[in-house]
């Protein structure tokens, strides 16, 4: 197969450890015409907030941008389930002429009417930033109508990065907190910040940290509930997952209401561990915490190792490609795949800044690409040229590894099984197993012949 050029205003975005001075040049635009896989400001906004069940999402732009639906990003509800509507002010030619105030707020008066939501969330999209709407004077004006908080995202996709999306929900949400009445809170008290409830992975998480004996105040923002969010300023400790997306309102929270942040990941047994302990350490003059903590990771840890052995024995030395949002995730995938005895030849983020991919260097073995901001054209050269046997990715890098012919694991939104926790670790290694073992990529034409010549094994 012909080698697939990159574009030169692409390099400096693309490392192989070992054969450069590493510099990744990242936290900027996508290169114009680069085809990105990263998602627009107004996704970013809709991945942190839309978790939030009882509130209303109105999407404030042309039907499009309303294609984040629930189906692709299944946060679950343990209550109502109003997030799970896509609602849109669907502007068309006629509005972008004359403004969509007007439109904006004929149709939050019909939908909190009719679905009594405890908020409301009004996203602005590229039009709405265009033809300069003003969001926010319409929010307030409904607000005052109607007495529940009606809150501007300010989310027009064209704007930044999806970092950007993440600072925009956060800064709607910090609106929120501390309106709520914060007594009855136990000192030794959480709020889990950057958890989105994808398969249920939050109430995995939340019971673990109950059974240490810590109250969880409020989860930003999976299966997550207005009111709690208000009262949310009464925890003693913010654990925030991931890189990015929560990062803003925990420093909010510090500044304003003293409350220290610590970060966690959930996935793979190290870090899930490490999140516990983390956690058990900050409250350390409750020494119950710390025992209970050391007795749920030793069952944990036991009830999973045997399986994970014999699926090892299958993976080892098999190799995998990983794309994902932050690189917080990459980190702990790294070492999830580590544990299954796999090779990561490719890795990359959309949103990773220089300290992160400094830490992706150092975790990473020599010879392995290391991307910010790819496009698929690029992942498939290097998924050829690694020879990867897996993809991790999500929704828009699934088609890349079927095309490929190559196992894949949906990491992100789109996924129905919880990946996170103990129990969660477990089933990503069954997931990873199944797709790599499958005896249906021996029919793939490119593989067939590689396995045909020797160069890889069926
Ligand atoms: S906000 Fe802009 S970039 Fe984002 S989906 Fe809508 S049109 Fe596309």
């Amino acid at each position: 197969m012909a080698s697939i050029p990159i574009l030169e205003e692409r390099q400096a975005q693309i490392h192989q450890k070992g054969s450069q001075p590493f510099e990744m040049d990242c936290g900027k635009h996508s290169l114009a015409g680069s085809v990105s896989q990263r998602a627009c400001v107004f996704c970013g906004s809709r991945v942190v907030l839309y978790p939030i069940a009882d509130a209303l999402h109105l999407i404030h732009g042309p039907i499009g941008c309303a294609a984040y639906t629930w189906d692709i990003r299944g946060a679950l509800s343990s209550g109502p389930e109003l997030h799970r509507m896509s609602f849109s002010t669907d502007l068309r030619e006629r509005d972008v002429i004359f403004g969509g105030e007007k439109k904006l707020a004929a149709a939050l008066d019909e939908l909190i009417d009719q679905y009594k939501p405890k908020a409301a969330f009004v996203y602005s999209t590229c039009i709405v930033g265009i033809i300069g709407d003003d969001v926010a004077a319409v929010c307030r004006q409904v607000e005052k109508a109607k007495g529940i908080p009606v809150l501007p995202v300010h989310s027009e996709g064209f704007k930044g990065t999806k970092k950007d999306g993440y600072k925009a929900a956060c800064d709607a949400m910090a609106k929120l907190v501390g309106t709520g009445a914060t007594d009855k809170i136990a000192p030794v008290s959480i709020n889990i910040l950057g958890e989105f409830n994808i398969g249920g992975e939050a109430w995995l998480i939340k019971k673990y940290y109950e059974e240490m004996g810590v109250e969880v105040v409020s989860i930003m923002t999976g299966d997550g509930r207005v009111d709690e969010i208000r009262r949310s300023h009464g925890a003693a400790l913010n654990v925030v997952q991931c890189s990015g997306a929560l990062t803003f309102l925990a420093e909010m929270m510090e500044e304003t209401y003293g409350i220290p942040y610590i970060r966690a990941s959930y996935f793979g047994i190290e870090d899930m561990a490490t999140a516990l302990y983390d956690v058990a350490a900050h409250f350390n003059d409750h020494a119950e915490v710390m025992a209970r903590t050391r007795a749920i990771v030793r069952r944990e840890v036991g009830a999973i190792m045997p399986e994970l052995e014999r699926i090892r024995k299958d993976l080892d030395g098999k190799r995998a490609a990983v794309y994902v949002g932050g690189a917080f995730k990459a980190f702990s995938l790294i070492k999830a795949l580590r544990h299954l005895g796999m090779r990561v030849v490719l890795v990359g983020s959309q949103t990773g800044n220089a300290s992160d991919y400094a830490t992706l260097q150092d975790m990473c073995e020599d010879g392995t690409v290391i991307l910010d901001d790819a496009n698929p054209l690029e992942l498939s050269k290097y998924i050829i040229e690694k020879r990867a046997d897996l993809f991790i990715g999500g929704v828009k890098e699934r088609p890349i590894a079927f095309k490929m012919g190559i196992g894949f694991c949906d990491h992100n939104h789109e996924r129905k099984m919880p990946l996170a926790g103990f129990a969660g670790m477990l089933q990503f290694a069954r997931e990873v197993h199944t797709s790599v073992t499958s005896p249906v990529w021996q029919f793939v034409p490119a593989r067939a012949a590689a396995m045909a010549a020797g160069e890889e094994t069926p």
